[in-house]
């Protein structure tokens, strides 16, 4: 039977990160996915947002791993010629009671260490965007828009060059511990191989994978449960000229309907939140109405006509209250070793991919079970 020293299960954003950050120190790498073609998920159903760190609680995966993230995804986004613009983010307190939040994110940020954060006044937001509201704000200079798909294709073709093998259609159906490897079948054509090594990345379905290699994913706090983000775009020329967002919900289950624009200039507004059972990406017309709503807390004057229903994405949240941290695990102590979970990589696994890519190698070169990385 064949056998490869790694196995990235999923080709978003993360698993096409980790493959290329392995590329030079592994002897074979495979990446199987589902769909014929990488990115046709998540990764491509985002704000497409470099964020800055700002929001997530301090200590946690998400605070360090966003924060070095950006500063590596700014970097190889010049050295890469990826398009990018640093147009920076405005939060904006639009009632009295939301100023106190708008202070608390400063402190939030500056302690995870989010640099060039500042409060800025009533004045000075009206003076930069006349049609925001804004009673006071919190100014994210290092805030930024990524073509995510120039990306994707980079992380991509550096790994293709550097030999890591991408199988495409090819759903990871069995995972079987065997001596000290790992039995993979694939669906399609029942295509059998052993790998020392297996990255699960597969994004909305990581939970099942987990499963699949026999870890009782409710006992660990690994389940999922999808929140979907419905789009609507503005047509026509945008009224602002930067990233406008709302005070966030308190348990961070979204950022809050916020404005963001494309690097074409474009206006859209989104993501909602909404609990759902099943993956489907049709966005509901109906909610023109709530989505002007939001829109007019943060810009005035719209025109509701203008506005269209875009795209959606869903959330590979895990299930569970308050605010919930990535998962990045080596699982030797649930009796798998050298077989690395991530679950639940929602925002701001595009943003950190480059920083998660790095703590998977990490983990798997400091492993006591000797990943032979
Ligand atoms: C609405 C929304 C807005 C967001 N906005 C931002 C933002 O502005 N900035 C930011 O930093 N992040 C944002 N994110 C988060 C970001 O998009 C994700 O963190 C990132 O795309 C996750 O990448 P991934 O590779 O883990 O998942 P995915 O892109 O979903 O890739 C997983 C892949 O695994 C494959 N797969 C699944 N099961 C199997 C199997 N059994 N065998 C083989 N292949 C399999 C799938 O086909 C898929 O291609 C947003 C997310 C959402 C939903």
């Amino acid at each position: 039977m064949e056998k490869v020293q790694v196995t990235i299960i999923g080709a978003g954003v993360i698993g096409l990160a980790i493959a290329r950050e392995l590329a030079d120190h592994a002897s074979d790498i495979i990446v199987l996915e589902n769909n014929d073609h990488f990115g046709r998920e998540t990764s491509s159903r985002n704000s497409e947002v470099i964020h800055s760190g700002i929001y997530y609680p301090k200590g946690s995966l998400k605070a360090r791993l966003c924060v070095e993230g950006a500063r590596l995804l700014y970097e190889y986004c010049q050295t890469h010629h990826i398009p990018h613009q640093r147009l920076g983010k405005l939060i904006v307190a639009t009632t009295e009671a939301e100023i106190g939040s708008v202070r608390s994110l400063h402190e939030k940020g500056r302690g995870n260490g989010v640099i060039n954060l500042a409060i800025v006044d009533a004045g000075q937001i009206h003076a930069w965007e006349p049609r925001v509201p804004g009673l006071m704000g919190l100014w994210s200079p290092d805030t930024g828009i990524i073509n995510s798909h120039a990306l994707m294709e980079s992380y991509y073709r550096e790994a293709n060059q550097a030999g890591v093998l991408f199988a495409f259609n090819s759903e990871a159906k069995s995972i079987t511990r065997q001596g000290d490897d790992y039995e993979i079948v694939t669906g399609n054509d029942e295509y059998r191989f052993r790998s020392r090594i297996v990255i699960n990345c597969a994004g909305l379905y990581s939970d099942r994978v987990a499963e699949l290699a026999g870890l009782d994913v409710d006992a660990l706090g690994y389940r999922l449960q999808y929140c979907k983000g419905d789009y609507f775009s503005y047509s026509g020329s945008a009224p602002v000229s930067r990233l406008i967002y709302p005070v966030p919900h308190e348990n961070l289950t979204g950022l809050g309907v916020h404005a963001t624009l494309d690097l074409g200039g474009r206006l859209r507004f989104g993501p909602d939140t909404e609990t759902v059972d099943r993956i489907d990406y049709t966005v509901d017309e109906r909610k023109k109405g709530t989505f002007y709503q939001s829109a007019c807390k943060i810009i005035t004057g719209l025109e509701k006509d203008r506005l269209m229903p875009d795209m959606a994405g869903i959330r590979p949240k895990r299930k569970g209250s308050g605010v919930m941290d990535f998962i990045i695990r080596e699982e030797t102590q649930n009796g798998l070793p050298n077989f690395i979970n991530l679950i639940g990589m929602e925002s701001p696994g595009l943003t950190a991919s480059l920083a998660i890519a790095r703590q998977v190698r990490t983990l798997l070169q400091g492993s006591s079970s000797g990943s032979g990385l």
